[in-house]
C-alpha cells in the first residue's frame, strides 16, 4: 500500500544515485529523518531545480510505504534557499555541522517540529552572519539538547537552587547537567566539573536563552564551541560525535 504524501523539509545530504538520480536525506517536519530517491533529479532542466539543495527548505511530494525506507520523491517546490551559506566556507561548514547533528539525532518516523523550527532559524541566522559561527552553532547545539530531553540548567544552583551568577564562579558539572555554587561544591572538586567565571557563566546562559538572530555572535569567545561539545558528548553517544568532522571553522 503506498499514498502520496507532501511535507516540508529540509535537505540534509544528496548524493549522487545510479545515472541521473539523487538520494537524498531530508528532516521532515512532520516525519522526522526522511530519505528518497528523486529520478532524473541530475539531468539538465530537471523539475526539481534548487529544491533539493544542500539546506534548501522545501515542500516535498513523496509517495509514503509501509514496508519501505527509502521512498520516492515525486516532486519538490523551493520554499526557501539561503544563499550565503554556499558563499562562504567557515559559514557553510557551520551549517554542515548543524546538519550533522541533526542527521544523527533525529530518526525515521520520529517528528520533532522543535527542532526543526530551531534548525530552520539557525540556517538563516548563519546565512546573515559574518562571523561568529562558531557561537552560533555551539547555541543551537545548546537549544536541540533541551529538545532531545538534556536541558542544561545553567540559572540556578543544582543543589540549593540558588540565582547563579553574580556572587562568583560556578562549577558546570557535565555529567549532572548544571552548575554548582561554590559553596555546593568547590570549584573543581567535584566529577567532570568545569568552572566558569560570572563572565563566562552569563556567555553561555546567553547562547541557551537568546533567539539566534538576536545573538551577538561576534562578544562570545568562539572556544566555547568546545565546552557546548564536551557537554553535548556527555549526553549522546560519543561514538556519533566521534565521527563528526569538528573541524575548526
Ligand atoms: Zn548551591
Amino acid at each position: 500500500m503506498r499514498r502520496i504524501r507532501r511535507t516540508e523539509a529540509i535537505c540534509l545530504r544528496s548524493r549522487d544515485h545510479r545515472e541521473s538520480s539523487k538520494l537524498l536525506t531530508f528532516f521532515a517536519l512532520d516525519e522526522g529523518r526522511l530519505t528518497g530517491i528523486a529520478k532524473g533529479a541530475r539531468r539538465p532542466r530537471s523539475k526539481f531545480g534548487a529544491a533539493l539543495e544542500p539546506f534548501s527548505v522545501s515542500n516535498i511530494i513523496w509517495y509514503w510505504h509501509q514496508e519501505r525506507t527509502v521512498y520516492t520523491i515525486s516532486d519538490a517546490e523551493l520554499v526557501r534557499s539561503f544563499p550565503g551559506l554556499a558563499a562562504e566556507p567557515a559559514r557553510f561548514l557551520a551549517a554542515e555541522q548543524v546538519g550533522e547533528f541533526v542527521l544523527r539525532t533525529v530518526h525515521q518516523r520520529d517528528p520533532n517540529p522543535q527542532l526543526y523550527r530551531l534548525m530552520a532559524s539557525y540556517l538563516e541566522a548563519l546565512d546573515r552572519a559574518d562571523a561568529g559561527f562558531e557561537v552560533l552553532v555551539a547555541s543551537f547545539l545548546l537549544k536541540a539538547a533541551s529538545f532531545l530531553g538534556f536541558r542544561p540548567e545553567l540559572r540556578r544552583c543544582l543543589a540549593c537552587k540558588r540565582a547563579s551568577g553574580p556572587d562568583g564562579p560556578v562549577t558546570f558539572d557535565m555529567e549532572q547537567g548544571g552548575v554548582y555554587c561554590a559553596e555546593c561544591r568547590e570549584p573543581g572538586a567535584g566529577p567532570a566539573g568545569v568552572r566558569l567565571d560570572p563572565g563566562r557563566l552569563a556567555e553561555v546562559s546567553g547562547l541557551l536563552h537568546t533567539a539566534g538572530s538576536e545573538i551577538d555572535a561576534g562578544s562570545v569567545e568562539p572556544d566555547v564551541l568546545d565546552l557546548v561539545l564536551r557537554y553535548v558528548a556527555s549526553h549522546i553517544d560519543p561514538l556519533l560525535l566521534n565521527s563528526f568532522n569538528w573541524r575548526r571553522l
